[in-house]
């Protein structure tokens, strides 16, 4: 489908946002749903490639980087959010995007996870949350379901699975939603609120792997999903409303749960008040008396 917009100078489709490498992932996989809908978020958004850095996680997802044409960054495995922060504030008028596996996002990077949310940096972080390892080819992630049997758990998981919707709200984040990769309509409708609200966005997307999860299903998804609009009276304000949606487990809602405003980390910063930090001239800073005290 092709987003044009007809009263404006842009003109992109989301086919512009290719780079020449096709994606690698496994045919059905839910990655190409994000990518799709990621894509057609930034033409309803208008953005060029240049106004968008995406910083990527190990993972399939972390694969993307080669998919999608925008500036971009292969983290280490769990610190995808911490660099994210760092291009934020070194030009916060980039579009600051990480796209983080389950592992990669709320177990390795789970603590990172938690301080982003918290801090409120203006960066948009998209969850594709397959519920297990597909890179390393099957080993239980922290969202795995409980007695789910893997590589790595024979016998099935023993612990209850993170759930990442309620740990972005508890943890502060202003922006939680969830997503499913079999409507890319409605995920590619929460990527654009996501990016567009200022504050940390946070967004779950249920992402089945077709290889190593046999179990969390395009089907099995489809006969639990829901959408939170759907539910007239919704109060997306209401952190107890949000709250008591995230730990639905029988039924689950899509769409978004939270959105509040509330004064960003770099809104505290006098030091980019006027100019982004990369546009500050450092010629002449002297940082002698600085070192001298390391010395
Ligand atoms: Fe997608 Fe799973 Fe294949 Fe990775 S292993 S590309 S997550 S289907």
């Amino acid at each position: 489908m092709s987003v044009k917009n007809k009263n404006s100078k842009y003109d992109m489709d989301p086919n512009d946002f290719n780079t020449k490498n096709r994606p690698t992932w496994c045919t059905g996989c839910g990655n190409f749903a994000i990518w799709n809908a990621a894509k057609k978020a930034f033409i309803g958004l208008q953005l060029k490639p240049h106004e968008i850095i995406i910083v990527y996680g190990i993972g399939c997802s972390g694969n993307g980087c080669n998919f999608i044409s925008t500036n971009a960054f292969h983290a280490l495995h769990g610190r995808a959010l911490p660099v994210a922060t760092g291009a934020k504030l070194s030009n916060h008028r980039m579009h600051v995007i990480a796209m983080v596996g389950d592992g990669d996002g709320v177990g390795i990077g789970g603590n990172h996870f938690i301080h982003t949310c918290r801090r409120n940096t203006d960066i948009t972080c998209i969850l594709h949350d397959n519920r297990v390892y597909g890179l390393t080819t099957g080993q239980t992630s922290p969202t795995s379901d409980e007695g789910f049997q893997t590589k790595s758990t024979p016998h099935g998981v023993l612990e209850e699975p993170v759930n990442p919707v309620m740990l972005a709200l508890s943890a502060g984040a202003t922006f939680v939603a969830r997503g499913f990769s079999g409507d890319v309509k409605q995920l590619t409708s929460i990527i654009e609120e996501g990016i567009r609200h200022k504050g940390f966005s946070f967004i779950d997307v249920l992402q089945p792997c077709v290889t190593f999860n046999r179990q969390n299903t395009y089907d099995s998804y489809r006969d639990v999903i829901y959408k939170l609009g759907d539910k007239k009276g919704y109060d997306s304000q209401d952190l107890m409303s949000a709250m008591k949606k995230a730990l639905e487990t029988d039924r689950l809602p899509t769409g978004v749960f939270y959105d509040v405003k509330k004064d960003t980390y770099e809104d505290g910063l006098k030091q980019i008040d006027k100019k982004a930090l990369m546009e500050q001239v450092i010629n002449n800073v002297d940082i002698k008396d600085l070192f001298n005290k390391f010395i």
